[in-house]
């Protein structure tokens, strides 16, 4: 069985999800086709992620995912820049 891949993986701009917020508008927007979305945003929510897309939403939305749940999240100006690579799969994986 073939194993679900990330959208954004395989899309022709990956820097939707990492760049202004007009473009990650459009990633969100691919997001909420992406078979792996509500994994996705789980994962962003518990790490949480504070760059980019993730899960189709925005960092501003998953403040307020992380907040509503009573833990802190942590401004991007806080924390070092992420280190991405893709995995054998071509999926885009934080390593730190
Ligand atoms: S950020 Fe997550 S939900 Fe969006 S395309 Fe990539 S894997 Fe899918």
């Amino acid at each position: 069985m073939r194993r679900p891949r990330a959208l954004c993986a395989t899309h022709p701009e990956p820097d939707l999800w990492f760049s202004g917020s007009k473009s990650q508008e459009r990633a969100a927007l691919i997001c909420r086709r992406c078979p792996l979305r509500p994994a996705c945003l789980a994962h962003a929510v518990e790490r949480p992620e504070v760059w980019g897309v993730w899960g189709g939403t925005t960092e501003e939305q998953r403040r307020a995912l992380v907040e509503g749940t009573g833990r802190r999240f942590v401004e991007p100006a806080e924390r070092a820049t992420p280190v991405l690579r893709r995995d054998r799969d071509g999926d885009l994986v934080a390593v730190r």
